[in-house]
């Protein structure tokens, strides 16, 4: 419980208004509830006659407030009986009662209609605070945490919440309302058979509170294995071209239905365990009613009771309204166990530690020149394997510095250090001479311009994924950019020229359009460091030369750290390292390297095999 509490103070505070009117209405609500049902009391009592007439009429003041009240109300029933006979009374009263209960049921919608938006709300700013820390965690997270499971918690886990947890505020808030106020008419008619409700009911609390245990651990296992299945979705349709090129379907479809079993197996043991709370409560709540039936009715008959039978109707009345809160309360203790594990999933992204951190005092870059300079460098995604060891290297401004190496030799690595989508185990990486971890992050990378392998476009039009991450771009820059790009062309070819949207990731593009729409992202932010990780690898020969001459356009005075597959394009860089298991092993100018005749002859043979 005392989760939910923290969930609440982490929530509700923007929403208190809502809380307060909601609150007050639900008070509203169970006065009107018990003035109601106060009126069936003398009507009772004159149809059965249990009550001798005689009352006169008492002034504010005679007596308390509450005996006034009472004796006036008899009286005024007497004398309504006496005027009108008693069919017609009767009427009046059960006239009465409707109006109050139409009251009572209109103030209920209100306080409902109070507390919606701080559900809905609530769950809004959960979905935005998940997203706010996806988009700032580093990409290292998502390597564990597989993308289909956050996808999971961000639907599937804040729905859950927003059924279990918010749904049952309403009781949370309704009902206590009610039963206090229950409770307290309830001693005001007979405090010894309150008493001995007060004694009841908590033991059948406990006897309700033993199903719930297992439901958080139950239900936490069934969310998680929500993710499992979203995961699985997630990685059929990325490689549904792959799953169907070898005819794999029959193994997907099995390994799928397999999940969905575990789900289904847990998910019946959620549902059973939380099905039972409410014939449960049903059978409890009566068997406590049939307690104080019998208790009331001893003590009436015994006739040493200050209560009298039409009273204690009403009290029966009253406390079968306590039962149905009551009962509600439980259920929602249930629900809240399973909106808690769900929480509890979120809250492994929200409290996700970022190691990605901006120094507590940031130096600022002057004039940058844009010299980069590695420092033994050593890094591993796990510490203990490094993939990059005691790499240096160091580019001047203005200059192109080439990383060679077979596939999984730590270039792609080398080359993510620089932004810090990683940081450094050992030694460090320079920008002018100041270290990359005294910088702010967003100054940082706002130095730099990426070109990968994969061109990352946006489900959006040509202009948006240029102007993407600038934030003034004036059309002529746009098409500035384009046209070095070699994608103005192609792009005004397209139907509405830059407001054509390219797809989901740029499906509607061919590979080389992709990178040239990426390249021209690059030119208009015009950032002082590129970094080229296989730019043209993935291109045929023909959309090559156009990429390379929009590459070679880019890289003018800037300073680059270029990583080729294809040698060619690599031969006029200042400097070539070659990478190998981790480690620089060699390095120079193509002329000076193959003079080596070491790995880099190698691989350049390798390759001129092809
Ligand atoms: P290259 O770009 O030279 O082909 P990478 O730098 O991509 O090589 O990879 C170097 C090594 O690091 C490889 O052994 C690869 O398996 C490993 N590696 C790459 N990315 C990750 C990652 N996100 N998590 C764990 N290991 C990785
Ligand atoms: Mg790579």
């Amino acid at each position: 419980m005392g989760d939910f509490w923290s969930l609440l103070k982490r929530f509700v505070p923007p929403y208190k208004k809502y809380l307060a009117l909601n609150i007050i209405f639900n008070l509203l609500a169970a006065v009107l509830t018990l003035f109601s049902f106060a009126v069936i009391i003398p009507i009772l009592e004159m149809l059965f006659q249990i009550r001798e007439t005689g009352y006169h009429y008492m002034r504010l003041g005679e007596a308390s407030l509450k005996d006034v009240a009472i004796n006036d109300f008899y009286y005024w029933t007497q004398e309504a009986i006496a005027a009108w006979g008693p069919t017609m009374t009767l009427a009046v009263l059960a006239g009465v009662l409707v109006v109050m209960t139409a009251l009572k049921t209109g103030v209920t919608y209100l306080s409902s209609y109070c507390i919606i938006p701080l559900r809905s709300g609530i769950v809004r700013d959960i979905r935005n605070h998940v997203y706010d820390k996806i988009v700032t965690l580093p990409i290292g997270f998502f390597t564990t945490e597989r993308k289909g499971d956050v996808m999971a918690r961000m639907s599937g886990d804040v729905a859950e919440i927003e059924s279990s947890i918010m749904s049952s505020l309403d009781m949370l808030f309704k009902n206590p309302v009610m039963i206090i106020v229950c409770l307290a008419t309830m001693i005001a008619l007979s405090w010894q058979l309150t008493v001995f409700v007060l004694v009841l009911l908590p033991i059948a609390g406990v006897a309700m509170g033993r199903i719930g245990k297992h439901l958080k651990r139950k239900s936490l296992e069934g969310q998680e294995q929500w993710g499992t299945i979203m995961s699985c979705i997630e990685e059929t349709l990325g490689g549904l071209r792959i799953v169907k090129a070898f005819n794999a379907e029959g193994k997907m479809k099995t390994h799928f239905h397999e999940e969905t079993q575990k789900f289904y197996t847990i998910s019946n043991s959620v549902a059973r365990r939380q099905a039972l709370a409410h014939p449960m409560s049903e059978f409890l709540g009566t068997v406590t009613i049939a307690i104080v039936l019998w208790f009331g009715g001893t003590l009436i008959l015994s006739g040493t009771s200050s209560i009298n039978a039409a009273s204690f109707i009403y009290y029966m009345v009253i406390f079968y309204s306590i039962i149905n809160p009551a009962k509600d309360l439980s259920k929602a203790a249930y629900s809240i166990q399973k909106g808690l594990a769900s929480m509890q999933r979120i809250d492994k992204i929200l409290n996700a530690v970022n190691p990605i951190q901006d120094p507590a005092t940031p130096r600022a870059l002057p004039k940058l020149h844009g010299e980069i300079e590695y420092h033994n460098v050593t890094f591993g995604y796990d510490p203990a394997v490094p993939v990059v060891i005691d790499a240096s290297l160091k580019i001047r401004p203005g200059e192109t510095v080439a990383l060679v190496g077979q596939s999984g030799s730590g270039k792609s690595t080398m080359a993510d250090l620089l932004p810090r989508f990683y940081d450094v185990n050992r030694g460090q990486i320079t920008v002018d001479g100041i270290d990359i971890r005294q910088l702010r992050v967003h100054d940082l990378r706002s130095l730099m311009g990426n070109v990968n392998q994969e061109a990352i476009l946006f489900n959006d039009t040509f202009y948006a994924n240029i102007t993407f991450g600038v934030k003034h771009a004036t059309m002529e820059q746009v098409i500035e950019a384009a046209k070095i790009a070699n994608a103005h062309d192609f792009i005004m070819a397209s139907e509405h020229g830059y407001q054509t949207n390219i797809g989901d990731r740029g499906c509607r593009l061919s590979g080389g359009q992709r990178q040239r729409i990426s390249i021209a992202r690059a030119i208009l932010k015009n950032p002082p460091i590129l970094i080229l990780d296989e730019a043209t690898s993935a291109l045929d020969s023909e959309s090559e030369l156009l990429v390379q001459q929009a590459l070679d356009r880019l890289m003018k005075d800037r300073t680059t750290l270029v990583i080729a597959h294809r040698l060619s394009t690599i031969k006029n860089a200042t400097q070539i390292c070659v990478m190998h298991d981790g480690r620089i092993v060699e390095r120079g100018t193509h002329e000076e390297l193959l003079a080596l005749r070491g790995y880099y002859t190698r691989l350049v043979e390798m390759q001129s095999m092809k």
